[in-house]
């Protein structure tokens, strides 16, 4: 395969592990970070020394120039990006009456400006050749809502919202536009919540243990790849069952 991908928030966990799994299937890979640069770097040259291609490019997705300017260094090296993974991601957790301005605007900008701004600099190539695939991390929170987190839900809510408009309007050039909504998957992200808590999400799931940042990479990497030509709008679960 002679392909491109770009995933944004490679460096760990989940976007990771994305990484990794599109370069075992042939694609060159951009790995966006934002501070941790030393473990994007390492996966680079991981993924080189096994006789891929990869690059580490910094970049917040929520400045638009600088998120541009990543992509295009790892298009100038790598090719034009084909396949877009938007999984940069943070996490929040206070009450709504407290959550400050601040705070909700990073969501955003992180969610959905992150998104908006990294498909606006791949579209011309795909718009260009009539090929491409989009694949947007949300959450199940997004799907469902959840207390205490109601910044991050609403934005990854708006992320869906993107999804499915764009890949109504994209459908026709043939460019394909997805969305996962992971569980509760065992990365940086959740350690924060504590033993006792995970151990309670670990029961509320159905599958009965937590998600790895693996399963949804080979869910990210189904959505990207051919297999899933006629796929296109939809955002797929990855939670052992948690919102059945
Ligand atoms: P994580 O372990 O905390 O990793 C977050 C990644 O996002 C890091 O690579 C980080 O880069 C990057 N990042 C954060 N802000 C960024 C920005 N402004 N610009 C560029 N990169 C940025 O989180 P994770 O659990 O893997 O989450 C990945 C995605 O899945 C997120 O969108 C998250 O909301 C979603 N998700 C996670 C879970 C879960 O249970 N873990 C559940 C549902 C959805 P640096 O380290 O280089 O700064």
């Amino acid at each position: 395969m002679d392909k491109t991908a770009f995933v944004t928030g490679g460096s760990r966990g989940i976007g990771r592990a994305i990484v990794r799994r599109l370069a075992a299937a042939g694609y060159a890979v951009g790995i966006n970070y934002l501070q941790s640069e030393a473990l994007a770097e390492e996966l680079a040259s991981e993924i080189r020394a096994g006789g891929g291609k990869a690059l580490a490019v910094r970049g917040d997705v929520a400045n638009r120039e600088e998120i541009t300017a990543a992509i295009r260094q790892a298009e100038a090296a790598l090719g034009p990006v084909e396949a877009l993974v938007n999984n940069a991601g943070i996490a929040q957790n206070d009450l709504f009456q407290d959550t400050p301005e601040t705070l909700w605007r990073r969501m955003f900008a992180v969610h959905a400006d992150g998104a908006f701004h990294t498909i606006q600099a791949v579209l011309p190539h795909m718009l260009h050749v009539k090929r491409g695939a989009i694949v947007n991390i949300s959450s199940i929170w997004g799907l469902r809502g959840a207390a205490c987190e109601v910044a991050y839900a609403a934005s990854k809510a708006a992320v869906i919202g993107l999804t499915r408009s764009l890949a109504a309007e994209l459908a026709p050039s043939h460019i394909r536009v997805n969305c996962i909504a992971p569980g509760v998957i065992e990365t940086d992200m959740v350690k924060s919540l504590g033993e006792v808590t995970l151990a309670e999400l670990t029961d509320q799931t159905p599958a009965g243990r937590l998600g790895t940042p693996e399963d949804v990479a080979a869910a990210a990497a189904f959505l990207a790849g051919d297999g899933a030509d006629f796929i296109t709008g939809q955002v797929l679960t990855v939670d052992g069952g948690f919102i059945l």
